[in-house]
């Protein structure tokens, strides 16, 4: 599509109303915030835990097929279930670190566990958009338009969520004024201001450069601002940055959060980092989530994080088999080869043979719960004397097209329940979905709960 620069004043700030289903019209700070926190189910609850989030910036060309193995960065977090946030430019071609990759992958990225914030059209000087002028016209705030809100409505127009702004350092020479330039200095009033008031009126969370790098205060009620605290930069070494992650398991951070950006090229030019760093430093995350130190959430999740609290929105509400019917397990749906079955204090699905049970979701779309990332967390076992390769599929029953997850898990033999959990996202376009949990192979798999947490 063709977007067109949009001209305007000091005097009339908040941009015309943007075609736009996530806030549909809305540019009224509070409510944009109040929008982007009903998409989060209103709280994520970490009872009582820290939460980390991952975000990565730029580099879509490594995250296709970088790595040694050229396979590609953003599948690091995919292989290890990690949820992440990228800091994405709104036009392709627009850096030259975004020309063999394409918004098919962001989209892949998407469905497999990436949200998506705008880091502006092209990353560069928003004076010089689109090659306006020959040289930065200090007041000419037409590219500033572009980069804030025009690239959220190209975004979108990719049918992907756009949850956020993420501030770019703008890579020409005369950068504009805080909050829109990385100033440590940022202040709130700050945001009185045509980059601010631009932000504030189009996004509902937004971060910056002020507080929160390493850690912020959890739960927290700010939602513009916050810094992050970057790792993969010249001098910076892997040691350092263990040693902060490992603040957050020894308690010296309890209950606190903390965004972890990453450049993902810089394994590969300016840190000190090795590949092997960089997965051990994934590694690490992972290993302290599964064991229940820390929580792992999006970028937007840790803008609703709360220690004080478990809750979190479940798309599934009857997750739990044991609350089930057995004889009519509704809201699922069984198909031949499976029943509810009840041994000991455990009660579950059976899955034999056939396409095990599944659950209709509908309205996401209703509820401004399209285009979200989601974590789906489940307990499964081998039904029995040898182990059973577990299935999850996730389709858009509407159109496949848009999504169609579909994962397997061997389980090893024995009465102990494992858990099953990854992340997935989908497309703005997506309504409803249907989670099957069954078998694919192997010995009968056991299904003790389903659930589809936000995160
Ligand atoms: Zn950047």
């Amino acid at each position: 599509m063709s977007y067109k620069p949009v001209g305007i004043t000091e005097s009339s700030i908040f941009p015309p109303r943007v075609e736009n289903r996530i806030t549909k019209g809305t540019t009224d700070p509070y409510l944009l915030t109040q929008r982007a926190l009903n998409s989060l189910g209103g709280v994520i609850g970490t009872d009582g835990k820290p939460a980390i989030c991952l975000r990565v910036d730029d580099w879509h060309d490594h995250l296709k097929g970088g790595g040694a193995d050229g396979l590609g960065y953003a599948k690091k977090f995919q292989d290890r279930g990690l949820p992440w946030g990228h800091a994405s430019l709104a036009k392709q071609g627009a850096q030259p670190w975004f020309t063999v990759a394409t918004f098919e992958d962001e989209r892949a990225w998407v469905k497999a566990g990436a949200e998506v914030w705008s880091h502006g059209t092209d990353h560069k000087d928003p004076r010089l958009f689109d090659g306006q002028f020959a040289e930065p016209v200090p007041g000419t705030p037409n590219g500033m338009y572009e980069q804030i809100v025009g690239s959220k409505a190209l975004i979108e127009a990719e049918n992907i969520k756009c949850k956020g702004w993420m501030n770019p350092g703008p890579t020409n020479a005369f950068p504009p004024e805080a909050p829109y330039w990385p100033d440590a200095n940022l202040k709130w009033s700050d945001y009185d201001s045509l980059a601010g008031r631009l932000i504030l009126g189009t996004y509902g969370f937004s971060s910056g450069f002020q507080t929160g790098a390493p850690s912020r205060i959890l739960p927290n009620r700010i939602y513009h601002g916050h810094n992050h605290y970057t790792v993969l930069t010249a001098g910076l070494e892997w040691a350092t940055v263990e040693g902060v992650i490992n603040n957050f398991a020894d308690g010296n951070y309890a209950g606190m959060g903390m965004e972890l950006l990453i450049h993902t090229a810089y394994v590969e030019n300016q840190s000190p980092f090795t590949e092997a760093q960089y997965d051990a430093m994934l590694d690490l995350v992972k290993s302290l989530w599964d064991a229940g130190v820390i929580e792992v959430v999006t970028p937007a999740g840790l803008m609703a994080a709360d220690p004080t609290t478990s809750f979190r929105l479940d798309l599934i509400r009857n997750g739990d088999v044991s609350n089930l019917s057995p004889a009519d397990p509704k809201p699922w749906t069984m198909t031949a080869g499976t029943t509810v079955t009840t041994s000991g204090s455990d009660t579950y699905f059976h899955v034999a043979s056939g396409a095990g049970a599944n659950i209709p979701i509908r309205n996401l779309d209703d509820q401004d719960l399209n285009g979200e990332t989601w974590l789906f967390d489940g307990w499964a076992r081998s039904g029995g004397s040898g182990a059973t390769v577990a299935s999850v599929k996730i389709p858009d029953p509407e159109d496949t097209g848009r999504l169609n997850v579909s994962k397997t898990f061997t389980i090893p033999t024995g009465p102990t329940w494992t858990r099953v959990r990854f992340p997935f996202g989908t497309l703005l376009s997506t309504n409803q979905i249907r989670p099957a949990i069954g078998r694919s192979s192997g010995d009968a798999t056991q299904w003790k709960s389903a659930h589809i947490y936000k995160v």
